[in-house]
């Protein structure tokens, strides 16, 4: 039985929504997620948790499940988009675990999203286990009783609690209904997403090179940028591209992408880069990229919002889902503290620990478009000077950002999670 008396619902069951309702479920707390998809899934591409989120998904007892899953790369490295010459390179691996007490990881999206979802299902676990709804959208709140708002799915399904988070994507409904404008601003920017089978690089001389070490890399051009990891052990190379949008956003903000395409898109960069596009198998993929302006307005009484629904940024920090995860952590602090009377109180602590933080990171990730895509010249000399020097990207420290919001919870705390070999 659980130990409050208070339920939470969740519309959203992306990583943000299913990290939210684990949190709260090994704190005793019943969830029910909502889920429009009819399925629960993630889009078949790679993702990067930083230690400020990797300590958090630690911390909710799935280290021998993440550790299953994962890739750690060894080093970062920074790449010219004519050459492939060497920028910079900082150590990650141990070293980043040795230092902020968690690792950086690489994970597909799938298996990350698969490992929350099992989890959360999971009788054995402690806590309550959390119920999911897919095909499940919900359109509107019923806030007549402002201590027990209802979220009402598209089939007129209604699904009472005493606490709705919205943590329903950078479209949010839930958002819209507490009276929010979506606050989208659209970037002029789009990113091609592909997934290159590892055995094909590893049969090329060319592209070989990547299998040595396990590299998270960004190459960084005018006008454009791309960045490579290894994920799945190396079964595949998770390819993010960022270039000058082409999608009619009126239309739509995501569609399938050609290789030819994508190799055309960087034909004037090291030959290496067309090799490797080259080779991508399966649905690669193009996306518009929206962020939210900053705003601190994440609750109303009963209600808030949580991950893109509230902080949408540009990829340029690969920090959008982190963000949510540690959104996850403290919401689930502050809710298991309360009483069903101090639920509001409760929702404003969890925004004032997170919008600022969020705030900086977002302003952080715009301020990286400009950083990133510099043409040659002064500035990108002054640029490539900060990368050799400076332990972060744009004004952010690492530091700063991957020690992330402090936490309560001493086992989310760095320094928790000894390096053992695995
Ligand atoms: C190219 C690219 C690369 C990125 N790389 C990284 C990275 O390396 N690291 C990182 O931390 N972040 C990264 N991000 C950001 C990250 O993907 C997002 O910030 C993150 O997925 C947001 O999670 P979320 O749960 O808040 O929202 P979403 O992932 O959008 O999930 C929302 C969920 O809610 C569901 N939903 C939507 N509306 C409704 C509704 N009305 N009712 C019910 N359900 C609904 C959706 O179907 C979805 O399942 C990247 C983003 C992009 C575009």
């Amino acid at each position: 039985m659980s130990r409050h008396t208070h339920a939470v619902t969740i519309a959203g069951g992306g990583l943000g929504g299913l990290t939210a309702a684990l949190s709260l479920r090994q704190r005793g707390v019943q969830c029910t997620v909502l889920e429009q998809a009819p399925e629960l899934g993630e889009v078949g591409a790679g993702i990067q948790t930083a230690p400020n989120a990797s300590r958090v998904l630690l911390a909710l007892g799935l280290r021998p499940q993440l550790e299953a899953i994962r890739t750690e790369p060894t080093d970062q490295v920074r790449r010219r988009w004519k050459d492939g010459s060497v920028i910079a390179t900082r150590p990650l691996g141990e070293a980043v675990w040795r230092e902020y007490g968690a690792p950086y990881w690489h994970f597909h999206r799938a298996d990350l999203h698969r490992v929350l979802l099992e989890a959360c299902l999971d009788p054995d676990r402690p806590g309550p286990v959390v119920e999911v709804h897919t095909a499940s959208e919900v359109v509107s709140v019923d806030s007549s009783d402002a201590a027990r708002p209802v979220a009402v799915t598209s089939d007129g399904r209604r699904f009472a609690g005493d606490v709705l988070i919205g943590a329903d994507g950078v479209r949010s409904n839930v958002r819209r209904a507490i009276g929010l404008s979506d606050g989208l601003v659209f970037s002029g920017e789009m990113c091609y997403r592909a997934l290159i089978p590892g055995d094909k690089i590893a049969a090329d001389p060319a592209t070989r090179f990547l299998l040595d070490r396990f590299q998270s890399t960004m190459w960084y051009g005018p006008d454009r940028h791309l960045v490579h990891y290894l994920i799945r052990g190396g079964e595949y190379l998770n390819v993010g591209a960022s270039v000058p949008n082409t999608l009619d956003i009126s239309q739509r903000w995501s569609a399938p992408a050609t290789v030819d395409e994508m190799v055309e898109a960087f034909s004037d960069w090291d030959d290496r880069i067309a090799t490797i596009l080259s080779k991508a198998e399966g649905v690669s993929s193009k996306w518009a990229l929206f962020r939210q302006r900053r705003d601190p307005f994440w609750a109303d009484g009963h209600i808030a919002l949580l991950g893109d629904a509230c902080h949408a940024m540009l990829p340029y920090q690969a920090q959008g889902a982190s963000q949510a995860i540690e959104d996850a952590a403290v919401l689930a602090e502050e809710l298991s503290a309360v009483t069903r009377a101090g639920i509001p109180d409760a929702l404003l602590r969890y925004v004032s620990r997170r919008a600022t933080h969020a705030g900086m990171v977002q302003d952080a990730s715009l301020k990286n478009m400009h950083f990133y895509h510099l043409a040659d010249g002064p500035q990108q000399e002054e640029r490539d000077r900060l990368l050799r020097t400076f332990e972060g990207e744009s004004d952010v420290s690492y530091e700063w950002l991957w020690r992330g919001t402090p936490l309560r919870d001493p086992d989310a705390m760095p320094q928790s999670y000894p390096l053992v070999h695995r």
